[in-house]
């Protein structure tokens, strides 16, 4: 066996998904939504099934969706990539991120990533035989700077890996932050691995700014999309990898022996949701941005300290404002007594312990967001 994964513990989302089963309880802690996703890209995979081919696509993925993928993302965020080229398809973002670290990291590499961070980094990255180092970023305004990234970059940097927005913080990295590690980068021959599923979901206006265009990045960044989070069709598990042509010779290497394709049908509807138009898009985040709205009044009306959330379906409160410590007792206790399931944000750290904040997902229905409300009137 090896000691990096049999010493791990069950994920946190899988523990709090049970917990929330068993008791009953209202579950805001796993990340998907109430919303069945689109149902023309749904009828579109049922179509595929049955009329389509069900048997092996290429390997980089149906030509239709790396086209697909290439136009969306000149469209949404001005990139220019070729679609036979700079664009594969793999079995979902967190298979990108394996394949990533595996095609890019030699043992002893050190790869920099920023806490709170995806709870498949650290275990990925150590099975890869990378070391990690951590640039630990705090509530309110989890920012980067200049100094935290000279103690975690040196020159055995290989990677950094991040999340933009980022999940669980419901954070965006600002320009500023992009290409001050955008010069770390170049200045330490390092390739960023920018896991950017969630680039869809912001809000109150804000545009997402993908690391590949920041300044000497073309040719150092992955950049990692899925149609989990943009269709809320979270199971689906079709992610999208987008590189420059000498990183992506490489990259396809460790796709094709992990997963080597996905399913077709799957991708189909996916080329076409990625080409519907733009009042697709705004709407979706019109109505995740309502719901934020509610169930941020609904909780500040309960007395929380709500963080502000600007990307992800996340909505955080630090419950220090509040004199607690520990955010496992207290979601435990939501789960228990309240019954609302919510994650506790230390879990997605590994060293800076941050044990004051606590994540809901509002990616709900009305109805839950009010069930899960009320429920909470008596969390004191
Ligand atoms: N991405 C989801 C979240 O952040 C969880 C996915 C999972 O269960 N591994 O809640």
């Amino acid at each position: 066996m090896n000691p990096i994964f049999s010493a791990l513990q069950t994920s946190v989302f899988e523990v709090m998904s049970r917990l929330a089963r068993e008791t009953g309880a209202v579950n805001l802690g796993q990340g998907f939504p109430d919303d069945p996703g689109p149902e023309d890209v749904r009828r579109k995979a049922a179509d595929a099934v049955i009329n389509g081919w069900n048997q092996y696509p290429p390997m980089m993925g149906l030509p239709e969706l790396r086209q697909s993928a290439a136009t969306h993302f000149k469209r949404w965020q001005g990139l220019d990539l070729d679609p036979d080229a700079e664009v594969m398809v793999t079995s979902g973002a967190t298979e990108a991120i394996a394949g990533a670290l595996m095609a890019l990291i030699t043992p002893g590499d050190e790869v920099v990533l920023f806490e709170p961070m995806y709870d498949a980094y650290v275990p990925l990255v150590r099975r890869a035989g990378g070391i990690p180092k951590f640039v630990t970023l705090t509530p309110p305004a989890f920012g980067l700077s200049e100094e935290a990234l000279a103690k975690a970059f040196s020159p055995k940097t290989r990677v950094v890996l991040f999340n933009n927005p980022l999940n669980p913080t419901a954070t965006i990295f600002s320009e500023a932050d992009l290409d001050l590690l955008a010069a770390f980068c170049v200045r330490f021959d390092a390739v960023a691995i920018c896991d950017e599923v969630w680039e869809h979901v912001v809000f109150d206006g804000h545009r997402h700014k993908p690391m590949l265009s920041r300044p000497g990045m073309r040719e150092r960044t992955v950049k990692i999309s899925s149609a989990g989070k943009v269709f809320s069709l979270t199971g689906w598990k079709v992610g999208m990898v987008m590189a420059a042509p000498n990183l992506m010779r490489v990259l396809a290497k460790a796709h094709q022996y992990i997963t080597f394709t996905t399913p077709p049908n799957l991708q189909a509807a996916v080329a076409y949701g990625l080409g519907k138009d733009d009042s697709y898009f705004e709407g979706m985040r019109a109505d995740f941005q309502r719901s934020r709205d509610r169930f941020a009044a609904g909780l500040t009306g309960l007395g929380f300290n709500v963080l502000p959330s600007v990307g992800t379906y996340f909505l955080n409160v630090d419950i220090g404002a509040l004199g607690e410590s520990d955010d496992v007792a207290f979601c435990q206790r939501l789960v228990m007594e309240n019954g609302v399931a919510a994650i506790p944000v230390s879990a997605f750290y590994a060293e800076g312990a941050v044990k004051t904040v606590v994540r809901f997902c509002f990616a709900k229905h009305d109805s839950t967001l009010d069930a899960a409300l009320e429920r909470l009137a008596d969390w004191r």
